[in-house]
């Protein structure tokens, strides 16, 4: 990649001379999704950015670049402009690969790999009630995507004849480098778009879209239901994918383990020793459940398959468990305390 020493790639991160590897990536993923033309941003300023992370985050290239600078401050090039790093190193699959899990791919993907590569993932993240979760249900979600403009003409990108990727060889004092780069005509795209004699920057629009989400009784919290095709399109049929993330809310009531439910029930003392029949919450509706006498401390009481999950031949449910929360009466009447007492000394 080429690098110019009259930058200030530091500047342009915005990070120390003394940065790490890190620092600098961190520092690039900032400002590439701000600048990112696939999302708005200024095409040049991005470049920009994407020059100096290329550098600054190779410790190999940084220390070359930072011994470069140091001569050209002293006279050395003269007016020479750009200089390149070797086309051997680990720089563009690394690259892609970072780039790659931040946009999945998108305009700047190179010539060989442009086949493969395809519109975003898109990921929303949407949260239900620990009944909803339990009893399965429906949403509608509101997104925005890239979708191609209608009725626009493309033509050949007359920059790098529709390859996607442009490259240069250069004499340096180190022998001839080489290099390449996404087409900074049409961003790798390897043609130009115009619409009504306009030129576009790019075939994509954002558009808001809705989508309707089953989600299936019993879900878990924190998994993914994925929607083929419905992420950011792309121009020849690879559209990226929408994953909706499904974030169960904590319930005071309930509580899940495995396909087990687990219901904190407040009894009176009465109730373990003698037995009762209480009214409980779950998320199908109330129901009543006989506590057995003798109910110990501790014990839960099981209610088979009103766990979660599908009854039926082949689905199995989970089972129920009643915690008993054992309330001791805070204040006796001077009779109940009699009664208490007349127990005690039984
Ligand atoms: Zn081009």
């Amino acid at each position: 990649m080429d690098f110019d020493p009259k930058k200030n790639y530091y500047d342009i991160l915005d990070i120390p001379e003394t940065a790490t590897p890190e620092e600098a990536k961190k520092a690039f993923k900032k400002l590439a999704v701000k600048h990112h033309p696939d999302r708005g941003g200024d095409k040049a300023k991005f470049q920009e950015i994407n020059e100096a992370f290329q550098v600054l985050w190779d410790e190999r290239k940084k220390s070359q670049y930072d011994a470069y600078r140091k001569w050209w401050f002293s006279g050395g090039f003269g007016d020479g402009g750009f200089w390149w790093f070797g086309g051997q190193g680990g720089f563009d699959v690394d690259f892609w690969d970072l780039f790659g899990s931040m946009f999945g791919g998108g305009f700047w993907g190179g010539e060989e790999s442009r086949a493969n590569v395809g519109g975003d993932d898109i990921q929303v993240s949407i949260s239900i009630s620990f009944e909803e979760s339990f009893l399965g249900t429906s949403k509608k979600i509101a997104y925005s995507r890239n979708v191609k403009i209608a009725n626009i003409q493309d033509k050949t990108c007359s920059t790098c004849h529709g390859r996607g990727r442009v490259a240069k060889r250069v004499q340096t004092p180190f022998g001839i480098m080489q290099s390449q780069w996404a087409c900074p005509d049409c961003g790798g795209l390897g043609k130009t778009y115009t619409k009504d004699g306009k030129s576009l920057d790019n075939p994509f629009e954002k558009r808001k879209d809705t989508i309707e989400v089953k989600i299936p009784e019993g879900i878990n919290d924190g998994v993914y239901i994925k929607f083929t095709g419905k992420g950011n399109e792309w121009l020849d049929g690879h559209d990226g994918d929408l994953y909706i993330k499904i974030n169960i809310t904590a319930s005071s009531l309930y509580e899940r383990k495995g396909d087990n439910l687990y219901i904190k029930v407040p009894v009176t003392i009465f109730d373990l020793v003698l037995g009762g029949e209480h009214e409980i919450p779950h998320p199908e509706g109330k129901f009543k459940v006989k506590i057995p006498k003798a109910t110990q401390i501790g014990d839960m009481v099981k209610i088979a398959n009103k766990g979660f999950g599908k009854s039926g031949i082949f689905g199995k449910k989970g089972d129920l468990y009643l915690i008993p929360k054992v309330d001791i009466p805070k204040k006796l009447s001077k009779e109940e305390e009699k009664l208490w007492q007349q127990l005690a000394a039984l």
